[in-house]
């Protein structure tokens, strides 16, 4: 499909499409669409359908038509060429959504968000990203800024007008107020780093004691023979990495060495890595030999591992090993080699990133959580200077500062430097 943007985009048309009927493109109404051909001079190169969209009625807020045609590199190349002689010019990496937010169709966020609806790669991923592209977060920001222009306007009233207002009773209003507001806005922080784990896949690592079945546990949910399955304990020494999808969840995982104090050189740098992509993992999936049951290995690892999600694979159930008994941690009891845990982790993954299911909508990418933490660091000093008995207007000065920041994340009184970086990691045509 071929889409034209702007004024001219229908007397282009106009100059290369035989509508069967023998409709004028430039009289065509919006929403309707016309069946034809292409023609170059007298050459008749595809039969297609054309689509008008009426200014401000369309995508870009601007008149639309869009050429459909049989594809295919050459037969389109030509249409476009056609297109390009008669006067329209190349998009550039997202134009049409540039367009459609310079035309005030969209906002910064909802525009930014057709990109995440794009290149999500799974069903929570959408679900955020369809959030913000259904105006929520725009909602939310401005509703929060609305509260503080409320704030800032009781402030101005109270700096002119101090006798009216002991500023020793209402102090303590307005700093319950805009504590409410520096709640929400760090809920917003943090529910954007649930999010990001969503978006790009949560990162797993897989640990446990040597012929614990971490390796058949990688392969279990891959459903293939990815990682070397031996019982000589100590058999996987390099970090294998894999992306899974378990329901709503894409889980990017990685098998390392067994976790254990060990002579062995090359097994030890294994060990090593393992250690250290616990650092940067958000889940980690601890596998349990439920023969042996928990040992003070496992358990000095388990130390190690809080701060982090982290699921217990309660390992070898077929072998009728012990009970969990009291553990910490969700435990999901397994046989790596049977197939009918899968179920069961779904439901304990559920429990460790419940965001999945909710309707909260949250910034979506680095630009807005910026903007976001350095709105709510504002807030932050606003409310210090509140509660340290400093000056008013240093207080309104902050809050005016957090005002703004909030509004950027819509793209209110930004530079056009900011907005072509926005659109820059479009794809053209987007
Ligand atoms: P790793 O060293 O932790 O990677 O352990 P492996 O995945 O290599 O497994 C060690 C041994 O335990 C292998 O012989 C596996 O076939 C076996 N094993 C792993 N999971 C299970 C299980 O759920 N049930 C049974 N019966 N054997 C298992």
């Amino acid at each position: 499909m071929i889409r034209m943007s702007g004024e001219d985009a229908l007397a282009i048309a106009e100059q290369v499409f035989v509508a069967a009927n023998h409709t004028k493109v430039t009289e065509m109404r919006g929403y309707t669409c016309a069946y034809g051909y292409i023609r170059n001079a007298d050459e008749r190169i595809d039969d297609v359908v054309l689509t008008v969209f009426r200014a401000p009625h369309s995508y870009t807020g601007e008149d639309t038509v869009e050429i459909t045609c049989h594809g295919g590199i050459y037969l389109t190349n030509e249409i476009l060429h056609l297109l390009l002689m008669k006067g329209a010019v190349p998009a550039e990496p997202g134009e049409f959504t540039k367009r459609s937010f310079l035309n005030g169709k969209l906002s910064l966020s909802q525009a930014e968000a057709v990109m995440d609806v794009i290149e999500a790669d799974g069903r929570a991923a959408l679900h955020q990203a369809n959030l913000v592209k259904d105006g929520r977060l725009s909602r939310q920001m401005r509703e929060v800024t609305d509260q503080i222009v409320g704030i800032l306007s009781a402030l101005a009233y109270w700096m002119d007008d101090a006798e009216e207002f002991p500023p020793e009773l209402e102090a303590s209003g307005l700093s319950a107020q805009i504590r409410g507001i520096y709640e929400k806005l760090s809920e917003m922080a943090e529910h954007y780093q649930d999010g990001k784990i969503l978006k790009n896949g949560i990162r797993t690592v897989l640990l446990g004691r040597p012929n614990a079945g971490k390796s058949s546990v990688m392969n279990w949910l891959c459903g293939e023979n990815r990682s070397i399955v031996t019982d000589i304990p100590g058999t996987t020494r390099d970090v294998i990495t894999e992306s899974v999808k378990i329901g709503p969840y894409l889980l990017v995982l990685s098998d390392t060495a067994g976790i254990r104090e060990t002579e062995n050189k090359i097994e030890s740098i294994g060990i090593e890595q393992a250690m250290r992509t616990l650092d940067t993992a958000d889940l980690v999936l601890y596998v349990v030999d439920s023969v042996s049951g928990l040992t003070p290995e496992d358990e000095q690892v388990l130390t190690a591992c809080r701060g982090h999600h982290v699921l217990i694979l309660w390992n070898k159930i077929d072998l009728c090993g012990n009970d969990p008994g009291e553990i910490d941690f969700p435990v999901v009891q397994c046989a790596a080699i049977s197939e009918d845990s899968l179920a069961k982790m779904e439901d304990a993954l559920r429990e460790v990133f419940p965001v999945v299911s909710g309707n909260q909508p949250s910034v979506i990418n680095e630009r807005q959580f910026r903007l976001l933490s350095q709105a709510n660091f504002r807030i932050r000093e606003a409310i210090s200077l509140l509660e340290s008995g400093g000056e008013l207007d240093m207080v309104a000065g902050e809050l005016e500062q957090a005002a703004r920041f909030l509004s950027e994340i819509d793209g209110k009184d930004i530079s056009r430097e900011t907005i072509d970086g926005v659109f820059s990691r479009f794809c053209v045509g987007k």
